[in-house]
């Protein structure tokens, strides 16, 4: 089969036929019809994160697939379904934090694109538990980005409590769907781009946010809580100063460049700084639930899978309006 695959970080991914996986017990053999680029590839490019990747790689989590294959003992699905892989592509369940229902923090989870082969390819495997079915509204290409931008950044907001101005910096493929979850949830959304990008605000705009400016403008209320988006450690301290009493500001990301000294003058009144770490399965179903409600629509810009390398860089870029997605068969 076709895969993009990482031999080092750094190194730009290499379009190699390789061997077609077979899944093992309790494991599902899909073929990939779309994979969202998520911004943690970049961080895995880059070697930005803590431990390290499987190497040589397949990158990519957020996976469109359909069932061609079931390992031993696999019966949730039936061939020809149409299945999402997302992040998390396994958990012991055993551990204190699974028990606690906490596995986005097991101490033993694998990660797909990461630990395990993901999505840039024409096949790939996934634990069968660890998948969700599809929405039937939403094609290949608009649902590959629900998988990671879309309900890890659910799992954020739900960090943020009942915040009613929020404010998002960073407004890329995780926080142009959050808006409109945000919005049909009742919230005011106050969006914080790069600085002059008047297009990303328009779009903001265009997506119901109430107010977008450049991230080193202050909104035009204080924030109740915010959601930091953007790889930027200073982004933490700029939204704790236009935070009201009592906001969360989490940021959302795997990985965030040095936050700054601040002074505790902006923590002081309970206003709290957290993070957001991958996802439970259970974070996956409420945005799948919620998504077709609202209806979420990603605006996606895609790719072929042999053009991974011109996808993961228009992303650095932040040359894409929404998500992007490598399409592999349609
Ligand atoms: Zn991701
Ligand atoms: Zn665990």
């Amino acid at each position: 089969m076709r895969a993009m695959v990482l031999d080092q970080p750094g190194r730009p991914l290499r379009l190699a036929d390789v061997p077609e996986p077979e899944p093992g017990p309790g494991e599902i053999k899909l073929a990939v019809r779309t994979c969202g680029v998520c911004r943690t590839d970049l961080h895995i490019y880059d070697a930005e994160l803590q431990g390290e990747p499987k190497l040589p790689l397949v990158m990519g989590h957020q996976i469109v697939g359909e069932v061609v294959a079931a390992g031993e003992g696999a019966r949730r699905f039936e061939l020809g379904d149409r299945v999402g892989v997302p992040w998390l592509g396994w958990a012991d369940g055993t551990c204190r934090y699974c028990r606690e229902g906490r596995e986005n923090l097991c101490e033993n989870a694998r990660f797909t694109g990461y630990d395990v082969d993901g999505g840039y390819a024409e096949f790939t495997v996934a634990a069968e538990d660890f998948c969700f079915p599809i929405p039937p509204m939403y094609s290949d290409t608009e649902a590959a980005p629900l998988l990671c931008a879309g309900l890890i950044g659910y799992r954020a907001l739900r960090l943020v409590g009942e915040a009613e101005r929020i404010g998002f910096y960073g407004f890329g493929s995780s926080a142009h769907i959050l808006c409109q979850v945000a919005v049909h949830e009742g919230r005011r959304v106050f969006a914080f781009t790069r600085d002059g990008d008047t297009d990303g605000q328009a779009f903001a705009r265009g997506l119901g946010a109430e107010w977008a400016g450049g991230s080193s403008e202050l909104p035009p209320e204080e924030l109740d809580g915010a959601i930091v988006f953007a790889a930027v450690g200073p982004l933490m301290v700029r939204a704790l100063k236009a935070s009201a009493r009592g906001a969360r500001v989490i940021s959302a990301g795997i990985h965030m460049s040095e936050i700054p000294a601040f002074s505790y003058d902006l923590l002081w009144e309970e206003r709290t700084l957290g993070s957001v770490a991958n996802l439970t399965r259970a974070d996956g179903e409420d945005l799948l639930r919620v998504a077709p409600e609202v209806p979420v629509h990603a605006a996606v810009t895609t790719y072929p899978l042999e053009d991974a390398q011109q996808a993961l860089e228009d992303a650095r870029a932040g040359r894409i309006e929404g998500s992007a997605v490598l399409v592999v068969s349609e």
